[in-house]
């Protein structure tokens, strides 16, 4: 369960985000809607502990600020609206990038590691080109590739920034059933930040409708 209670950001003088409180059930896929500059974003920033927050956001009672990065990057996988890639590397090793929090100091990845991640390639049709460096990806294949890093994560908790605005509509429908099994499978609690409110209304349990930074609807 994720919990928000009055969470508040600020960017110097602005307000992003103003007392915002919600729930999250374990397993539930939260839809967050909303016009440009509605603190979408900011929100999923925040329960990601990239940025800090008034209020508190506890995942199963533990409050984020409080968890060590390591700890958090476990339980929380976060997919940015635009991530940093190092272009000259090869897809397979950006995905195994997602297993850093399950491997130890000063350890190397294991078969496991690299089971986990061709598994992912496989589902989401990237094995073709696992060893082509990202700088040769068209932007869909790019998008596709930094899910499946954050799917590698096995977090619980996976937060989405438009994670298929670069996807034609074929692959952004099987991005979001894989999402959607995994959820399933996993238990995992999804929160994406959407601007298609057909697909937010197919795929999504609850949507919350964010205005200027506050709660505006949710249901
Ligand atoms: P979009 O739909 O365009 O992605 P959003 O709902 O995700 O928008 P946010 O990115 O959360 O909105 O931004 C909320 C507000 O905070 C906006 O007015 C934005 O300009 C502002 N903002 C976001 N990040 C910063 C920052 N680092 N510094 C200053 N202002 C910021």
């Amino acid at each position: 369960m994720i919990a928000l209670d009055g969470v508040a950001v600020r960017y110097g003088t602005s307000c992003a985000l103003d007392g915002v409180s919600e729930q999250v059930p374990a397993g539930q896929w939260l839809g967050i809607i909303g016009p440009n500059g509605a603190g979408k974003t900011t929100l999923l920033r925040s329960i990601a502990c990239l940025v800090p927050h008034a209020g508190t956001i506890t995942i199963d009672g533990h409050p984020v600020s409080g968890l060590r990065r390591r700890r958090l990057a476990r339980l929380v996988a976060y997919v940015p609206q635009l991530p940093s890639l190092p272009p000259e590397m090869t897809v397979a090793d950006y995905v195994l990038l997602g297993r850093t929090p399950h491997i130890g100091y000063l350890r190397m990845e294991t078969d496991g590691d690299r089971q986990i991640c061709a598994g992912l390639l496989d589902r989401l049709g990237l094995s073709p080109m696992a060893g082509r460096a990202l700088a040769t990806l068209s932007g869909g294949e790019l998008q596709r590739v930094v899910l499946a890093r954050a799917l590698a994560q096995e977090a619980p908790v996976l937060l989405l920034d438009e994670p298929t605005s670069a996807l034609d509509l074929g692959r952004r429908v099987d991005a979001l059933e894989l999402i959607d099994e995994l959820r399933r499978e996993r238990s995992l609690t999804v929160l994406s930040a959407v601007h298609d409110l057909t697909l937010a209304g197919q795929f999504a349990d609850r949507l919350l409708l964010l205005d200027q930074g506050r709660v505006a609807a949710s249901g």
